[in-house]
This record gives structure tokens, sequence and C-alpha cells, in this order.
């Protein structure tokens, strides 16, 4: 029994904190874990500069509603939903993603949660657990699924590296060339053969 894997930002839908950034104009909203390496002090530093602006959750997610997935990628996860259960592992939040999963028709996701008091002032954040891509995979193989498993980043190769099989998809240069071991794509009709490359079925386009 096989399920597929998949990283949701970079993948299916834009960065959804530099799309928001650039639809608000709030330049300071552009950092990443590669300007802040500590998490933590880049989610503090997120949630003050929305306090800041004024920003509550319903207006994040109006402007999130503007954004689309990428192009292709209805299409894509329709594809990939007839031929494999599907899960998306990410590093966002439920209620930033909620517009946009709209959009993908609400597939399975697993990722982190906001705390939000009852004026919609985003308070806090809670990762669900370390590591938890990986450990995700870890969990559904232990329910006997070999899983094929896609991601464009970082933060997606230890789940690359769990998984039967591991995919780079949208991958800047320096992830493909750190990872040799992952077939890389960059088109969505690639993907779609290279799950069909790995799986253990007789799949066709
Ligand atoms: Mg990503």
């Amino acid at each position: 029994m096989e399920l597929a894997c998949l990283d949701l930002e970079g993948v299916l839908v834009p960065e959804i904190w530099i799309a928001f950034a650039e639809k608000t104009g709030i330049d300071e909203l552009k950092a990443t874990t590669r300007d802040i390496p500590d998490y933590d002090v880049l989610m503090r530093q997120r949630l003050r500069i929305l306090d800041e602006h004024g920003l509550k959750l319903p207006d994040i997610q109006a402007v999130i509603a503007e954004l689309e997935p990428l192009p292709g990628a209805v299409e894509f996860i329709d594809w990939l939903r007839e031929r494999f259960q599907v899960i998306i592992l990410s590093d966002t939040f439920y209620e930033f993603s909620q517009p946009l999963m709209r959009q993908l028709g609400f597939p399975t996701l697993l990722c982190h949660k906001l705390e939000v008091d009852a004026d919609g002032r985003v308070t806090d954040y809670k990762l669900r657990q370390r590591d938890p891509k990986r450990q995700s995979v870890r969990a559904l193989q232990l329910l006997n699924y070999r899983v094929i498993a896609a991601g464009d980043s970082y933060n997606d190769t230890t789940m690359l590296k769990q998984a039967e099989q591991g995919i780079l998809f949208h991958a800047p240069q320096n992830v493909i060339e750190e990872f040799p071991q992952f077939p890389a794509v960059q088109t969505f009709e690639d993907l779609k053969k290279a799950f069909i490359n790995a799986s253990d079925r007789e799949l066709v386009l």
C-alpha cells in the first residue's frame, strides 16, 4: 500500500510569508530562516510585525485568500489523488493555509497551529512536534504504508530520507547538489513521472 506525502509551500502554493509580505508591502515580513536561522526568533519577529501593523487573523486570511496555488498545482493534486492517498506535510499553520487549502480541495494537511485571542490577534504559535515531517512519514510506515515524498527545500530532506522514495521538486541548485540521492524535477509533468517511477504499481500518466 502506497501513500504520497507532499510539502505545501514551494510545491503546491507560493511561500506564504513572502507572498503575504508582497501583497501587504511589509518588507520586514520577507525574512525567512535563511536570514534568521533560529525559527523561534523569526516567528516572534513575524508576530510582532503583524501586531505593529494591527493585522489580525481575519485580515491576514483575507490577504492570503487572494493568493493562488502555483500554476498546474490543482490539476496535479487531482491527478495524484486518483492514484495515491495523499497527505500534505507542511511547516505552515492551519489558520494561514486554509484559504489556499480551499482552492486545493482541502486535502489532508498535517502542520502547526496558531494561538489567537478573542479579538483575532495572533498571540503565539504551537509547533506540533520536532522534525514533524520525518516523524509523520515514520508513523505512516508503522501503519504499513510505503511512502513516496516530494518537497523543495531543506526542511523536507529528513522526510525525503525517511520515505521509501524521496523526490525534489522546484528545489534550488544548492539543495539538488547537496542531496544527489534524490531525483530532482522542475515541472508537474515530470513530477507525475517521478511518482510513477517511484511506485511499485503499474500506473499510467
Ligand atoms: Mg517548501
